[in-house]
């Protein structure tokens, strides 16, 4: 069998203390989305070949050895993770260095998310809305196989954050009612509502009738 394409790297933050809570870590943004979140922070990333401020893995992979006791942890975001097939091995030498390992992830590929899991340390896992309303978000019928990578997540017991961009021109109160029942019911006891910024770059606060919906039917909610 043909060894993975190496990882494609859109951008990398040498140094972040908010993408892993409570380690130093460098973030890795790997190219490549099929979905179009409205609030998508990183466009650039969506296309699958990086452009040409992207880097190879293998520099990257060396700029990290000079990292060795300055960082703990290496972060892999996007874009989205998954779909790259040089992700699992990028995951075991960024491991390899001896860093603790971070996925951001939108769980859109649960069988690929259930082989790379065991070499995680810690998962950053976006809920985007309802499971029935992903389309409605992302433009793509996400919604059941996110649930699936949502189960697996909670069965192995892997350190996680389940998140949620507060988007009050996409999701209603209700949305976040209905997305608080599922969550429950997997057994997602925490939920982090992160606000969405407008054009100007400032955020716009969640309203107080979405925070009461979604703090009806989960145990704890934070807003970030
Ligand atoms: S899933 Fe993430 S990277 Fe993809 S379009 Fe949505 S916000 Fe952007």
């Amino acid at each position: 069998m043909a060894a993975p394409r190496p990882l494609r790297v859109g951008g990398l933050i040498p140094f972040s203390t908010v993408d892993y809570p409570g380690r130093l870590a460098a973030v890795v943004f790997c190219q490549g989305c099929p979905w179009r979140c409205a609030y998508c922070h990183n466009p650039h990333l969506q296309p699958v070949e990086a452009s040409a401020a992207g880097q190879p893995w293998p520099a990257v992979l060396d700029w990290l050895a000079s990292r060795r006791g300055l960082l703990d942890a290496v972060v892999f975001s996007g874009g989205e993770p998954l779909l790259q097939d040089g992700l699992g091995d990028a995951m075991r030498e960024a491991r390899g260095l001896g860093f603790a390992i971070g996925l951001h992830t939108s769980g859109m590929r649960p069988a690929r998310f259930a082989e790379i899991l065991p070499l995680a340390d810690w998962v950053g896992f976006d809920v985007k809305a309802p499971f029935e309303r992903y389309r409605h978000v992302t433009g793509a019928n996400g919604g059941a196989a996110v649930r699936r990578a949502l189960v697996h997540l909670l069965a192995r017991g892997t350190p996680c954050e389940i998140r949620c961009t507060a988007d009050e021109s996409l999701l209603s109160p209700e949305d976040a009612r209905r997305m608080a029942v599922q969550l429950a019911g997997l057994g997602v006891r925490r939920l982090v509502l992160q606000t969405v910024r407008g054009a100007d770059g400032a955020a716009r606060p969640v309203g107080e009738a979405f925070i009461a919906a979604a703090v009806a039917e989960i145990e704890r909610i934070e807003l970030r």
